[in-house]
C-alpha cells in the first residue's frame, strides 16, 4: 500500500480554492445522487463512500487544511495509510443521519467537545406559558489569550523535533514485493508540525480553558416534565478545533396544588355535595392562565362526570391547539350530620327511594379511563 489515492477534490469535483458553500453543495449533490436507495448501479456505494469521505475532510476547516499540507496522511488518523479514512465509517444509516443532522463527523479528525447536561424547574404555569430562562453553567472554551494555540501570546511555535514540522513520520518498510514507505502522523505534534515551548499562562499550553458561560435558553411553550431541549453548539469546544458539543437541557415540571397535566389537558377535580349535584349549580372553575371561567352544571350531576373546558388546557409544545381542561366531579357523600340534616335527609330517602343505577354509567367510567390513562 503506498500514500497515493485519489484526490478529494477531484473526488467532489470542486476546485481547490472552492469555498465551504461549494463543497457543501457538490457533496449534498454527489450523496443524493450516489445514494444506495435510490441508484443502483454497482459501483454507486462505493463512489458514495468516497464521497463522505471527502466531504468529511473538506467541510472541515482545520482537516482541509491539514489535507492540503500533507495529504490523506494528514487526515487519516496516527498510523493510518492511504485512504484508511475510507472504512471507518459506520453504515450507511450513519452517514446519511450526520449529513441530515448537518452535525458531520464524529468518527475521525479533531474531537468535538463534550455533551453538557443541565436541569431547569419549572413551575407548571411557566411550562404552559414558556419563558426565556438565563441559564449559568461552566465549559471548555477555545483560549483567547493563545488563540488556542497554547503557546503564550500566541507566538509562532518552534518546529517539533520528532517529525522536523513535516507532522508525520515516513518509516521505510522493506515487503516481498518491494519498498513501502509507512506514512504515521506524529504523535508528539499531532500533525501540526509545530510544539508549545513556552505555555500559556491561561490555559497552561492547552489552548482551552474552563469558563462561566451564561445562555439565554428559550423554554417553548407546552414543555413537560421530562422534556429535553437540545442547544446545539453550546457544550464544550473540542480539542485542536473539533466542534462544539450541545448542552442538554431537562425540563422538570413541579406538581401544581390544583391541576394536574396529563399530556395536553389538564385536570380540575370539583368536589360537589349531594344537594348541588342533585340540582345542578353554576361553578367557577380556576384556569392556569386566566381569569376564571363558568361552568353551568345541569341538575343530576353523577360522581366522576367529566365536563370540558376547551382550550384552557397546555399548547401543544410544538405549536398548534391548545389542549382542554377536563373537570372532574366529585359527589361528596356527607360523613357528619347535624340533627336537622338528618332530619331532612331522612325525609329525602323516603320520597326518592331506591335509585336505578344511570344509564350512561359505563360510559362515564370509559371516559374516565380514557381521559386518565
Ligand atoms: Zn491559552
Ligand atoms: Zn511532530
Amino acid at each position: 500500500m503506498t500514500t497515493e489515492s485519489a484526490d478529494l477534490y477531484s473526488v467532489l469535483g470542486v476546485p481547490r480554492d472552492a469555498s465551504q458553500d461549494d463543497v457543501k453543495k457538490a457533496f449534498r449533490r454527489l450523496a443524493m445522487e450516489y445514494h444506495p436507495d435510490r441508484n443502483k448501479a454497482e459501483d454507486a456505494e462505493t463512489k458514495f463512500k468516497q464521497v463522505n469521505a471527502a466531504y468529511e475532510v473538506l467541510s472541515d476547516p482545520e482537516k482541509r487544511a491539514r489535507y492540503d499540507r500533507f495529504g490523506a496522511a494528514g487526515v487519516g488518523g496516527a498510523g493510518s495509510q492511504g485512504f484508511q479514512g475510507f472504512e471507518g465509517f459506520g453504515g450507511f444509516g450513519d452517514i446519511f443521519d450526520a449529513f441530515f443532522r448537518g452535525t458531520g463527523s464524529r468518527r475521525a479528525g479533531p474531537q468535538p467537545g463534550a455533551d453538557l447536561h443541565a436541569t431547569v424547574t419549572l413551575d407548571l404555569e411557566e411550562a404552559v406559558s414558556g419563558l426565556e430562562h438565563t441559564l449559568t453553567y461552566e465549559r471548555v472554551e477555545r483560549c483567547p489569550d493563545c488563540r488556542a494555540t497554547g503557546q503564550a501570546g500566541a507566538a509562532t511555535k518552534p518546529t517539533c523535533p520528532e517529525c522536523d514540522g513535516q507532522g508525520e513520520l515516513r518509516r521505510v518498510q522493506q515487503s516481498l514485493f518491494g519498498q513501502f514507505v509507512n506514512v504515521a502522523m506524529c504523535p508528539r505534534c499531532r500533525g501540526e508540525g509545530a510544539i508549545v515551548s513556552d505555555p500559556c499562562k491561561n490555559c497552561r499550553g492547552q489552548g482551552q480553558h474552563r469558563v462561566k458561560v451564561e445562555r439565554g435558553v428559550k423554554v417553548p411553550a407546552g414543555v413537560d416534565d421530562g422534556t429535553q431541549l437540545r442547544i446545539t453548539g453550546e457544550g464544550d469546544h473540542g480539542p485542536r478545533g473539533g466542534p462544539a458539543g450541545n448542552l442538554y437541557v431537562e425540563i422538570k415540571v413541579r406538581p401544581h396544588e390544583v391541576f394536574k397535566r396529563v399530556d395536553d389537558a389538564l385536570i380540575y377535580d370539583l368536589p360537589l355535595n349531594i344537594a348541588q349535584a342533585s340540582l345542578g349549580t353554576d361553578v367557577e372553575i380556576p384556569t392556569i392562565d386566566g381569569a376564571p371561567v363558568e361552568l353551568k352544571l345541569k341538575p343530576g350531576v353523577q360522581h366522576g362526570q367529566v365536563h370540558v373546558v376547551r382550550g384552557k388546557g397546555v399548547p401543544h409544545v410544538r405549536g398548534g391547539a391548545r389542549g382542554d381542561l377536563l373537570v372532574r366531579t366529585h359527589v361528596v357523600t356527607p360523613t357528619k350530620l347535624s340533627k336537622a340534616q338528618k332530619e331532612l335527609l331522612a325525609k329525602l330517602a323516603e320520597s326518592l327511594g331506591t335509585p336505578d343505577i344511570p344509564d350512561d354509567d359505563g360510559s362515564v367510567f370509559g371516559r374516565i379511563r380514557s381521559a386518565f390513562s
